[in-house]
């Protein structure tokens, strides 16, 4: 799994810290709803502009290969602007690959590569001149299993996703803040912001980790699995803000837990041998699935 603490990923991060202003030059526009990526990066100033509207991503003819091996067959799928989509399936069936594709952290795989169209509102991601940091920036990712920067304070933690981004000219204090308020942690760690990102508890850590990847005001959030390591009641806190962050961005979530997708998804999408077999509104695909494999899944019978 590709993970932001990845040297390679830092070291992609570079390419945004050029440009006097320090917001970054892009080396090609990424437009999205009539926006370049140059206007994107206002996001990171303070006269940033602030919408609720995120876009939705469009996938096409999507092929994943691992050297030879062929993962994701043929996928086309839509996944709405500012709405949650599952992705369930057995495992190994694509879901984390495809969900990898939609901010091209698949290619950091060695011998990995994609083939097709995502198109981020109307801009492909995989175009020869986008900046791929761009594409993470604006499509960020929280792991499976929360991890905080282990040396860093929870403080540091939530700015170490603007840092890493080349991202200046912010108010610092007002940006964590607001990230941590955004990940409905603030109230609980807003009096020991200088003690150990690592101290909290699991639970904390994933919602620190979901507070670093919107500091860096990104339109789509991508979860694999983000509670498959954390408690009951934890998880239902995650439930809870993923609920609340659509408001602002599109969230794709991969998930094994059926009850999980049920509760959060607005629409469920179920993959099956690098395939994907239906998506449909998440109530429709538990109670009146079209394709009986699904069927047969989402009853037990297999999986
Ligand atoms: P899921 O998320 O549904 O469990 P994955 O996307 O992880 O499925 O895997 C899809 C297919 O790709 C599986 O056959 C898996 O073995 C293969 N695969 C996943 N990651 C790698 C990798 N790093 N190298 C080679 N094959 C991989």
């Amino acid at each position: 799994m590709t993970d932001p603490t990845d040297a390679k990923t830092i070291t992609m991060t570079d390419d945004t810290t050029s440009g006097e202003s320090g917001a970054g030059a892009p080396r090609a526009s990424l437009p999205s709803r009539g926006t370049s990526l140059g206007e994107l990066s206002q996001h990171d100033g303070p006269t940033a502009i602030v919408t609720n509207a995120a876009p939705g991503i469009s996938v096409t003819g999507l092929q994943a290969y691992y050297g030879s091996g062929h993962a994701i067959k043929d996928v086309s799928i839509e996944y709405a602007p500012n709405k949650v989509t599952a992705m369930i399936g057995p495992s190994g069936s694509g879901k984390s690959t495809v969900l990898r594709c939609l901010n091209r952290m698949h290619e950091e795989i060695p011998g990995a590569r994609a083939e097709g169209s995502v198109l981020l509102d109307d801009a492909d991601i995989y175009g020869s001149s986008v900046d791929v940091v761009a594409v993470r920036r604006a499509i960020g990712m929280v792991f499976q299993k929360p991890n905080p920067f282990p040396t860093m304070s929870i403080f540091d933690n939530v700015a170490a996703g603007l840092k890493l981004n080349g991202i200046r000219g912010v108010d610092l204090k007002e940006r964590v803040e607001k990230s941590l308020r955004g990940a409905s942690l603030w109230e609980e760690v807003k009096d020991r912001l200088s003690e150990p990102g690592i101290g909290l508890s699991g639970g904390q850590q994933q919602r620190l980790c979901i507070a670093r990847t919107i500091a860096v005001e990104p339109q789509v959030i991508l979860m694999d699995e983000p509670c498959s390591a954390l408690d009951p009641i934890a998880t239902l806190k995650i439930e809870e803000l993923i609920d609340d962050l659509k408001q602002r961005f599109t969230i794709v979530i991969v998930t094994h837990n059926m009850q999980q997708a049920a509760r959060v998804a607005d629409t469920t999408a179920f993959f099956l041998a690098g395939e994907l077999i239906e998506h449909a509104p998440t109530n429709s695909v538990f109670t009146n699935p079209s394709d009986s494999r699904t069927e047969e899944y989402v009853t037990g019978k297999f999986g």
